[in-house]
């Protein structure tokens, strides 16, 4: 079996692939909660949300985010109120955060509430949160202290970033889930996914013991590069790297998950890493379909299987 490292949108996609290529119940997604916060009184969890829906086959990938045919009337009804809106919540996605804090709410830890949706969307892979424990991103910028979203939707990423915090996670616990594939005999390998290295997967690497788990592990673990030609697909991931002094290129990536990764897949648009003895795999990375993205992941694991970690 696989365990695959992702947050939202970006990492749903290899991770759907992956998900289709291999058989079922082997692969274990590890899916960010820095995101997740509390709106009108709702628990929101945007990775796992996003990686949830395209697992289920159900996410738009024309607007590239949440589900598709969604409909706003609850949004324009709230609005109407003069409830914060600056949030989209569909109609149907409501569903998922008024069920999600329902269950919260009755004493559920987010792993089991995790399952229960996976069961339920007749998701044949394993979801689970890094962590039950709550973790909060908090984005340090030229405008002061900004929790996540804030940063992410009101201020759509524009004020600069000079650092991160995670709220939370120095007492917050690996779920029992990661835990569990982190620890399977049967484990073969591990696959950071196309994420925003500092807001999708530095999360992950910050909770206790996860680093450790990864500087000392005995199969490979491989990463595929969110860039292509140096830029970010969407979102901020470039000009994130670019503002903590890192380079948007395979060596800024290599750089930023030293020691923690025996292979890197990059695009051949962009130039191989120059580091010593890191292996590097070229193959088009940009998934645009459901082709690409089963393409991409049987790339990425045929990649990760010829790694041999040294015993
Ligand atoms: P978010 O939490 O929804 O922002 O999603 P992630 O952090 O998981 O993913 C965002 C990253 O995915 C961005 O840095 C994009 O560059 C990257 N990304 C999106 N689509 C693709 C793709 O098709 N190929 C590759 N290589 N990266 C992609
Ligand atoms: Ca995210």
């Amino acid at each position: 079996m696989f365990l695959a490292l992702a947050g939202g949108v970006g990492g749903a996609k290899l991770a759907s692939g992956l998900a289709n290529v291999l058989p079922a119940g082997e692969l274990v997604i590890a899916v960010n909660t820095g995101d997740d916060f509390e709106h009108v009184g709702l628990h929101v969890a945007p990775d796992l949300d996003s990686v949830m829906y395209a697992l289920a086959g159900l996410n738009d990938t024309v607007r590239g985010w949440g589900l598709a045919g969604e409909s706003w009337r609850f949004l324009d009804a709230l609005k109407r109120l003069g409830g914060a809106d600056w949030f989209m919540l569909g109609d149907q996605d409501l569903a998922t955060h008024v069920e999600r804090s329902w269950r919260l709410r009755g004493g559920a830890t987010l792993s089991a509430v995790t399952a229960h949706f996976c069961a339920a969307l007749r998701i044949t892979q394993t979801m689970v949160p890094m962590s039950d424990d709550p973790v909060r991103t908090m984005v340090d910028t030229d405008l002061g202290l900004l929790p996540f979203q804030d940063y992410f939707v009101r201020h759509r990423c524009a004020p600069t970033l000079k650092g991160l915090r995670f709220d939370g996670v120095e007492t917050a616990r690996i779920s029992d889930g990661l835990r569990a594939a982190l620890d399977n005999p049967a484990l073969e390998g591990i696959i950071i996914c196309p994420s925003n290295p500092l807001l999708s997967i530095l999360p992950i690497l910050s909770l206790p013991g996860m680093r450790d788990a990864l500087t000392a592990r005995r199969v490979p673990c491989v990463a595929v590069s969110p860039l292509i030609g140096g830029k970010a697909v969407k979102g901020p991931a470039a000009k994130n790297m670019t503002e903590l002094g890192l380079p948007t290129t395979p060596d800024g990536i290599a750089d930023f998950y030293t020691g923690l990764i025996d292979g890197l897949v990059i695009d051949p648009e962009d130039a191989p890493p120059t580091r010593a003895g890191l292996a590097v795999e070229s193959t088009p990375t940009l998934m645009r379909d459901a082709d690409d993205r089963a393409r991409l992941a049987r790339a990425t694991l045929a990649f990760t299987r010829s790694l041999v970690r040294p015993a």
